[in-house]
């Protein structure tokens, strides 16, 4: 071992003796997940010390016990925070084109329930996760193996929730929990269980609100998971930019089109839509309103 330790030394050494870029850029044949995703790392310059990837990257290959505590810890380069969901801030331009992920070891996160809402835009802000209706108390287990990354409580949010760091790549978020049964760094298989199903948080009735994240962009669950049969449509599933990832670019359009209206006295839902060219059904989308509600002069209404 300390033999292996002096050779890849030595190694890293040189490596950084000359050009790193070339380097990494040898390494990172296409299709190569770990590579590439620690350029996505490299090209958002984030503050690492590259002979330290190289480093891990070449003693990742070796059946080494020094990585064994640290599932995807070269995807992520190593960054393990037990308070931020994403304290990556790497931005979709930078993952990858494509990337494989082995989801194998599937295991559905609660046998009962149905989905209750999708992911994707949601009144006023988007919704990153799918939601799963079902009765308080019931077991939530985790959806691939790995490690428990972060166990907090958001009382205007994600309420009880959990986040578990897997061996495959991916990052699961449980929220709205009535409690956790599981403890920080827990390393859990597939299937074991970590609280059980709650209402606490922003929660307007009992259910899972269950992310899927990559290097902590969310996408959706519904690509992978098919949550009528609980299976996932491939073992070897490849995510992509475009297909996985394409919404944010809809979401950042969607937001620098966005117009507002200030409503004044005298104001009602029909004559706003007919001014600006809309509709009263249109207006309650966008601003999540119902028949019963009531426009004041003053509230900011979202047009467009
Ligand atoms: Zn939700």
């Amino acid at each position: 071992m300390k033999f292996k330790h002096l050779i890849l030394t030595t190694l890293v050494s040189l490596i950084a003796l000359n050009n790193i870029e070339a380097q990494v850029k040898v390494m990172a044949a296409p299709g190569n997940m770990k590579t590439a995703a620690k350029q996505a790392f490299k090209t958002y310059n984030i503050p690492t010390a590259d002979t330290t990837n190289i480093y891990n990257e070449l003693l990742n290959d070796e059946t080494d016990d020094l990585m064994e505590n640290h599932p995807a810890g070269d995807i992520y380069d190593d960054i393990w925070n037990s308070e931020r969901v994403n304290p990556y801030k790497v931005p979709v331009s930078s993952l990858p084109d494509s990337f494989k992920i082995d989801l194998s070891d599937f295991v559905m996160p609660v046998s009962v329930g149905r989905v209750s809402s999708k992911f994707g835009p949601r009144r006023h802000r988007y919704h990153h996760g799918i939601d799963i209706a079902l009765p308080v108390g019931n077991k939530v287990v985790s959806a691939f193996s790995g490690k428990v990354r972060i166990i907090d409580y958001e009382p205007g949010g994600y309420g009880r929730y959990v986040v578990v760091r897997h061996d495959n790549g991916l990052e699961t978020i449980y929220a709205h929990l009535s409690s956790v049964t599981c403890k920080l760094n827990d390393v859990v298989k597939a299937g074991d269980q970590l609280g059980l199903s709650g209402n606490t948080g922003r929660s307007t009735g009992p259910h899972l609100h269950f992310e899927t994240r990559y290097i902590g962009n969310a996408f959706n669950p519904a690509t992978i998971i098919n949550f009528e049969s609980k299976r996932v449509y491939a073992d070897n599933y490849t995510l992509t930019k475009r297909k996985n990832f394409g919404y944010q670019q809809q979401k950042a359009k969607s937001a620098s089109l966005a117009k507002y209206y200030k409503v004044r006295k005298g104001d009602n839902l029909s004559r706003i839509a007919s001014r600006n060219g809309t509709s009263v059904s249109k207006l309650r989308k966008l601003n999540g309103l119902g028949s019963k509600s009531i426009i004041r002069p003053g509230q900011r209404l979202r047009i467009r």
